[in-house]
Formats: structure tokens, C-alpha cells, sequence
């Protein structure tokens, strides 16, 4: 496929504009480019073409079955993105005054108070631009909380190795030191390491729940007594929040801060390349430290009030505020019942499919999954020398997304599949029987598999390459 800039023709356009009968003006040449844009030049038939060409080698929810664990890629309703592009929201400025913008200071107020309901929490503030972001911004909560009441020796925080990747990145960044605690046979936080590593030095202990591996931590009442006893604050991973949202909530399982990612739970897509939201919420103690400003309803409209002891702003003006409208959107349609009842579907889809496939894709035994499982196809590879990869290679073939792969590290082989409550028995009870037929593939004809895909754009880039010399920059052969 060609750039488009290697299809222009100079002087083709897409549309043609009438000489104007008014007399040009005489612009200052200070404000004139010294150079005309290297803009491509092309039809509108070749515009239409070349983007449209580009789009469909794009994979998206919207082409297929999508199960990357851990990114809750699940469909969202377009209505939804309709509401965010709704003028009334798109036309307005961060620096117009407040009274002018009272719509979208409601929109803010009122989703901020759902999150902080969800979550259990007493406080949420919406800033943060990422779920990492959202983990780096409670940390810095948990900093200024044991900086307020003196205690300067809390520098540790302590995470189980089945915590997400990002956790101990955050943590390190936040200006703490990292204490790794195993997991036990049950796969769950060893309780005896954890009690070895509290002590007066303990800020916090950051849970992925679920944990990456899909399970629901089964200690947390131990878990949390153990780190309040020491002193320390818990710390909720709430990125998976699909999975428990309107079941269970972290605050009342005792943890004192949590982030969501709006982008993964709340109708605005993972990884798709654009804008996230990770929103923290906090107990009581910790909220006069939030991020500056947060908006409050009074009696004369909603305003933007700043704190005196806030760690000041995380992101530029109020976050990615088009998220925000997109998961109000989706708050308000669902409901109680409906937020509800998508955790519940999502952990039914997710079992559903593993106990269709664990017979031959091992996973963690006699347990169910919460939204997402992993599962070791170690064995397959030791038999026939197709590994995870290759899997992950033929599903595209099939035109599946691949799941997850080599993720978590604590589990050889991986693939992390997770089905989201959107798909239905048709699409499962597809990818069920797909996913057999890959299995006897492996015995079958190994060597064409590790060769897959074989009906792709692209077939197996350098990926250690990749990521160590990034090429972002078309470059002509
Ligand atoms: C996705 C995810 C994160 C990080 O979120 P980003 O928005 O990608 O920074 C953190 N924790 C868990 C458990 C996640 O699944």
C-alpha cells in the first residue's frame, strides 16, 4: 500500500474552491510561511480510497472477537460516543469561565460521585490520563498522608508479584522502594512473606484485584488487617473493576485508594490509541490531598474549588474530559442493575469459555475465573514444539485477536484470554471450537503453524527489535 503522499499529483484536490469576487487582502509577510505545507495533493475518490483501505487493515471490536486479558476490550455503544460529540461539549474552552460551562462541571461532579459510589470511596478525583497515571497520582496521595502526620520513614510499598506490571513502575516513580512478596500455592498473596515484610517502614501495599491472573484474592480481610496494624494504607488496582463493579466494592473491603480505568470498564475503548482516564478515589483522610481543582455543587451552580494541602495538578486543565461523558453515558443507561449485571456477565463468558477449553489450554485448576484466566501452554510446546506464540499467530489467521501473551511472567507459556460481557454464546461456542482445532493443528502440522499468520498484513515482526529501535518514521526503500 502506498503513503498517500506517494500517490499525490500536484494540483489534484478534493474539492475546488471559486475564485473569490471580494479583493485579497495584504497579509503581513510575518504571518506568511516562508514554505508552502507539504501537504499531499489528491482526488477525492483517492482520499476516500486510501483511508478507507487503511481502516479496514485496522483490527478493532467493531471487525471482531477481541479477548486481550487484562484490557477489557469489550463493545461499546456508539450512542455513547455520540453523546461525547455532542457541540454542547466539544465547542467549549478549559480557560472559558465557569458559569459558562456549568453543563460540563455537572458532568464532572455527578460521574465523580457515581465512581466514588461504585468504588465505595468518599472522595474520586477524575485527573489522572491513564490507569498508571491514576496508580502514580494515589501514591503520591499515600506520600503526602504520612508526610502530613510526620511519619517520614513509610518509603516501602510492598507488591505481590501477581500485581499488574505497572504497579511497582508507579510506585518506584512516586519515589518508593519496591518489597516483592510471592504468591502462595492457592496463587493467592503468601501471607507469611507478607507478615515478614510489614514494618514501620510500610507506606502502602498495592492489590491487583483480580489479579493478573484472573482470581479473586481470597486474604484480603488478612491482607488489609496486616498492613493497617503496621501502619501502612492499602492500595486497590481497580483497572479490572469490570469484573466486580456493582458487586463488591473496594472500600469496603478496606482499602483506602483506588484508580479505575474509565478506558477499559466505562465505554471508551483500551488501547486504541486514544485518550484514557484513570480516575482515583480515596477514603476521607486522604482527600484533602487530591489533585487540584475539583468541582463542587453549591448553591449557586457547580465550581472548581482548589485545597490547601492538594499535591497540586497531574494533568493539563481537567483530564480527557470526552471519557468522562462517555462513561456518564454508559453510568446512566446501565443503571444499578445493568452496571451489575455486565460484572456478572463478564465473569459467566470468561468461565464459560475456560471450561470449554481447559481440557486441552491448561489453567489454574478447580478454581473458577473472575472476567479473565490464564492459561500455560507449556505442555503443547513441549510435545510439539508450538508455543503461545504461534497460537496467538494462527488465531489471526482466523480472524481472532490474539489474547494476551508471555503475560503474566509467573506463568510459563501464557495466554490470557479475556471475553468481555459483549460477546455472545454464538461467538464463544465459534471461538471454543476454533480454538480446538488450533490444538490439533499443533499435532497435526506444527511447521505451518509456527509460520502463521499467513493471510496477514504483516507476518512476524522483530519484536525485541521493535521495542529497542523504534522506527516511527516512514522510510522509503
Ligand atoms: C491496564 C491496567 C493498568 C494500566 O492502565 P493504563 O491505562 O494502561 O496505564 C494497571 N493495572 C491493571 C490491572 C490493568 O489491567
Amino acid at each position: 500500500m502506498n503513503l498517500i503522499f506517494e500517490i499525490s499529483e500536484h494540483g489534484k484536490r478534493c474539492a475546488t474552491i471559486r475564485t473569490p469576487d471580494v479583493k485579497a487582502v495584504k497579509t503581513d509577510k510575518k504571518y506568511l510561511r516562508a514554505e508552502k505545507p507539504a501537504l499531499p495533493e489528491v482526488s477525492e475518490v483517492d482520499f476516500s480510497r486510501h483511508y478507507t483501505a487503511l481502516s479496514r487493515r485496522a483490527f478493532g471490536v467493531d471487525n471482531g472477537f477481541y479477548p486481550l486479558g487484562s484490557c477489557t476490550m469489550k463493545y461499546n455503544p456508539k450512542i455513547n460516543e455520540e453523546v461525547a460529540a455532542l457541540p454542547g461539549f466539544t465547542r467549549v474552552h478549559p480557560l472559558q469561565d465557569e458559569k459558562t460551562v456549568q453543563g460540563s462541571l455537572e458532568v464532572m461532579e455527578t460521574l465523580s460521585g457515581y465512581l466514588a459510589e461504585i468504588t465505595g470511596m468518599d472522595a474520586v478525583t477524575l485527573q489522572p490520563n491513564a490507569g498508571a497515571h491514576g496508580e502514580y497520582t494515589g501514591l503520591l496521595l499515600i506520600a503526602a498522608y504520612h508526610a502530613a502526620r510526620r511519619d517520614f520513614k513509610r518509603t516501602k510499598v510492598i507488591v505481590p508479584d501477581s500485581a499488574h506490571g505497572t504497579n511497582p513502575a508507579s510506585a518506584v516513580m512516586a519515589g518508593f522502594e519496591i518489597i516483592n512478596v510471592p504468591s502462595d500455592e492457592e496463587k493467592g498473596v503468601d501471607l507469611k512473606a507478607l507478615k515478614k515484610a510489614v514494618g514501620r517502614d510500610t507506606a502502602a501495599l498495592m492489590l491487583t484485584n483480580p489479579t493478573t491472573l484472573g482470581l479473586f484474592e481470597k486474604n484480603i480481610k488478612e491482607i488489609s488487617e496486616i498492613i493497617h496494624k503496621a501502619g501502612g494504607l492499602l492500595y486497590y488496582d481497580g483497572a479490572n473493576l469490570n469484573a466486580v463493579m456493582g458487586v463488591v466494592r473496594p472500600g469496603d473491603m478496606g482499602f483506602d485508594v483506588v484508580h479505575l480505568n474509565l478506558h477499559k470498564t466505562f465505554s471508551t475503548p483500551h488501547g486504541g490509541g486514544g485518550p484514557g482516564s484513570g480516575p482515583v478515589g480515596c477514603k476521607k483522610a486522604l482527600a484533602p490531598f487530591l489533585p487540584d481543582p475539583r468541582v463542587e455543587k453549591t448553591e449557586k451552580g457547580y465550581k472548581f474549588v482548589y485545597g490547601k494541602k492538594s499535591i497540586g495538578k497531574v494533568a493539563s486543565f481537567y483530564g480527557n474530559f470526552g471519557v468522562y461523558v462517555r462513561a456518564l453515558a454508559y453510568i446512566t443507561a446501565l443503571g444499578a442493575e445493568g452496571i451489575k449485571s455486565a460484572a456478572q456477565h463478564a465473569v459467566l463468558n470468561a468461565n464459560y469459555l475456560k471450561a470449554n477449553i481447559e481440557d486441552l489450554y491448561p489453567t489454574e485448576k478447580g478454581r473458577h475465573c473472575m472476567h479473565e484466566f490464564v492459561v500455560s501452554m507449556q505442555e503443547l510446546k513441549d510435545k510439539t514444539g508450538v508455543s503461545a506464540m504461534d497460537i496467538a499467530k494462527t488465531m489471526i489467521d482466523r480472524g481472532y485477536h490474539p489474547p494476551t501473551m508471555y503475560f503474566p511472567l509467573i506463568i510459563h507459556e501464557a495466554l490470557m484470554f479475556e471475553p468481555t460481557e459483549t460477546e455472545n454464546k454464538r461467538t464463544l461456542d465459534e471461538v471454543i471450537a476454533a480454538l480446538r482445532e488450533i490444538y490439533e493443528e499443533a499435532f497435526k502440522d506444527p511447521e505451518y503453524m509456527k509460520a502463521a499468520p499467513h493471510h496477514a498484513q504483516i507476518g512476524r515482526p522483530d519484536e525485541v527489535k521493535a521495542a529497542r529501535q523504534p522506527v516511527v518514521r516512514y522510510i522509503k526503500n
